[in-house]
C-alpha cells in the first residue's frame, strides 16, 4: 500500500472497543492517526505506516474518549460546598456566591481544572451550561478538551450581571459569530422551567431557531422541581411546558428522574436526549431515573457528571457504574442495562446528544482520533476476556494512561501536556478563600 502524507501516530497491540454499529471488538489490534488528526486505519494485526510516534497497548483496551453530556465545568470552585442539603437550598447557598465571586478570570481557573480533571480521568468532550462561556471556549482551545457551551439563562442576573433583555441581546451577538470548528452550530441554555417564565422560555426558543442553536436545560430532576414547575406553569410538567414552549425539539435534557408516561412519549416524539447523571441523582437523594422506559420507547440516553458542586466530581466512569447498577437493583433484575449499553451511553449517544456522532463517539475509519488508552498493567484490569464488562465495572480514573483529542495526545503517561497541574491547582484554592468568606457572609 501506499501512504501519501506522514501518519501522526500508530497504536498497536491493543484491545479496541470501537464503539461502532454492531459494538465490535478488535482483539490484538492496531489503530492509525493519519496526518489530519482523523483515524486513518483500523484493523486486527499490524498496519503498515509511517508515524514517528508508536504507542505499544501492550494488551490494553483502546476507547473512545468519554463524552459527558452534562455538566457546569466552571463549578469546581464550588465543589463540597453544599453537600448533605437538598438541591433546594444547596442552591440557595450556591448563587449569591456565585454572584460575589464569578468573573472571567474565575470561571476561566475553575474551568481550567475542570478540563484537568476531565482529560485526566479520559472525558475529551463536555456539554457545559455556565457563566461567562467565553472563558470556557479559551480554555478548550488550550487545552484541546472539546468543550460545547453557549449563553445560559436564569432568573439572577448572574455575575455579568445582565437582566435578561440584556443577556437575551448579548447572546444574538454571541451565536452569530462562529465558535467551533467542528461544526456545532451552537447552544442556548435556559436553566429550567422553575427558574423562568413562559414568555422567557418562548423568547429562548425563537432565539434557538433563528441561530440553528440546540436547547440544553435541567429538567424533571426532583420532586420540588416537579411541585415549583406545576405551581408556576398551572399545572403542567417541566417536559410539558417545555414542549408547550417549542423548547423540546432535539433538546438535551438534563436528569429526567421524574417522568410520567406522557413525558417520555414527548421526549421520544421530539428527538430529545436525555443526560442521566446518576451520581448527582443519588448525592441529592432526587430519585431513580426511568432509564429503561426510556430505553423501550427509543430515547437517546447519555451519561452526565453534573457539575462539580453537585457531583461532585468529573468522573463518568463512576457515571457508567451507577446508572447500571442503579437500574438493575431497581428492576430487581441483573441482565438489564448491560454494559455494551452503558459503554455506549457514555461514548457515541453523548455524541448523537451534541449531533457530533459523525465526527466523534466512536473508533471508526474517517473519525478524529479521540481515545484513551488504559494500562495494561492494572491489577483491577486483568483479565480483560469481555472490555465492555470491564468498562461498565472496573476501569476508574487511576487507570487512564493516555488520552488523544483530536489525533493529538493530551494525557501521556497520566500526564496532561497542555494544562500547567501546579498552576491550576493553585488558582482554584486562592479563589477558594474568595468562596469561603462570600458564603460565611450570607
Ligand atoms: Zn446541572
Amino acid at each position: 500500500m501506499t501512504v501519501a502524507s506522514k501518519d501522526k501516530i500508530a497504536i498497536v497491540n491493543a484491545q479496541i472497543v470501537t464503539v461502532d454499529k454492531n459494538s465490535s471488538i478488535i482483539e490484538n489490534g492496531s489503530l492509525v492517526v493519519g496526518a489530519d488528526g482523523t483515524i486513518r486505519a483500523i484493523a486486527p494485526g499490524q498496519i503498515t505506516h509511517n508515524a514517528t510516534e508508536v504507542i505499544d497497548a501492550r494488551g490494553a483496551i483502546v476507547m473512545p474518549g468519554l463524552i459527558n453530556s452534562h455538566t457546569h465545568l466552571g463549578m469546581t470552585l464550588f465543589r463540597g460546598l453544599g453537600d448533605d442539603m437538598s438541591l433546594e437550598d444547596f442552591l440557595a447557598r450556591l448563587q449569591p456566591a456565585e454572584v460575589k465571586v464569578l468573573n472571567y478570570a474565575a470561571v476561566h481557573a475553575g474551568t481550567e481544572l475542570a478540563a484537568l480533571e476531565s482529560l485526566l480521568g479520559g472525558i475529551t468532550t463536555s456539554l457545559d451550561m455556565y457563566f461567562l462561556p467565553d472563558a470556557a471556549l479559551e480554555v478548550a482551545n488550550s487545552s484541546l478538551m472539546r468543550i460545547q457551551t453557549g449563553p445560559n439563562f436564569l432568573e439572577s442576573d448572574g455575575p455579568e450581571p445582565l437582566k435578561f433583555a440584556d443577556r437575551l441581546s448579548w447572546a444574538k451577538k454571541w451565536l452569530a459569530a462562529p465558535r467551533d470548528s467542528a461544526g456545532s452550530t451552537g447552544w442556548v441554555a435556559p436553566h429550567s422551567t422553575y427558574l423562568l417564565d413562559e414568555q422567557q422560555l418562548r423568547t429562548l426558543a425563537e432565539l434557538a431557531s433563528e441561530f440553528e442553536a440546540r436547547i440544553h436545560v435541567h429538567a424533571a430532576e426532583t420532586v420540588g422541581e416537579m411541585q415549583l414547575v406545576a405551581n408556576r406553569h398551572g399545572g403542567r410538567t417541566p417536559i410539558q411546558v417545555l414542549a408547550d414552549t417549542k423548547l423540546l425539539r432535539r433538546s438535551v435534557l438534563a436528569h429526567g428522574v421524574h417522568l410520567s408516561d406522557n413525558d417520555i412519549a414527548l421526549i421520544a416524539s421530539n428527538s430529545a436526549t436525555v443526560v442521566h447523571c446518576p451520581a448527582s441523582n443519588f448525592k441529592l437523594a432526587s430519585g431513580v431515573a426511568r432509564i429503561l422506559d426510556l430505553q423501550r420507547a427509543g430515547v437517546n440516553i447519555a451519561l452526565g457528571t453534573d457539575g462539580p458542586a453537585s457531583g461532585n466530581d468529573l468522573d463518568l466512569w463512576i457515571a457508567i457504574r451507577l446508572a447500571g447498577y442503579m437500574q438493575k437493583t431497581v428492576a430487581k433484575d441483573p441482565s438489564v442495562l448491560p454494559a455494551v449499553d452503558l459503554v455506549r451511553m457514555a461514548t457515541i449517544n453523548g455524541a448523537k446528544a451534541l449531533q457530533l456522532d459523525h465526527i466523534i463517539g466512536s473508533l471508526e475509519v474517517g473519525k478524529r482520533a479521540d481515545l484513551i488508552v488504559l494500562d495494561a498493567d492494572s491489577p483491577s484490569l486483568t483479565p480483560s476476556f469481555e472490555p465492555h464488562t470491564t468498562i461498565a465495572t472496573c476501569v476508574t480514573r487511576a487507570d487512564v494512561r493516555h488520552v488523544l483529542v483530536d489525533g493529538q495526545i493530551v494525557v501521556r503517561d497520566r500526564e496532561c501536556l497542555t494544562i500547567d497541574r501546579k498552576s491550576a491547582i493553585s488558582k482554584v484554592r486562592a479563589l477558594g478563600k474568595q468562596v469561603l468568606a462570600s458564603v460565611n457572609k450570607n
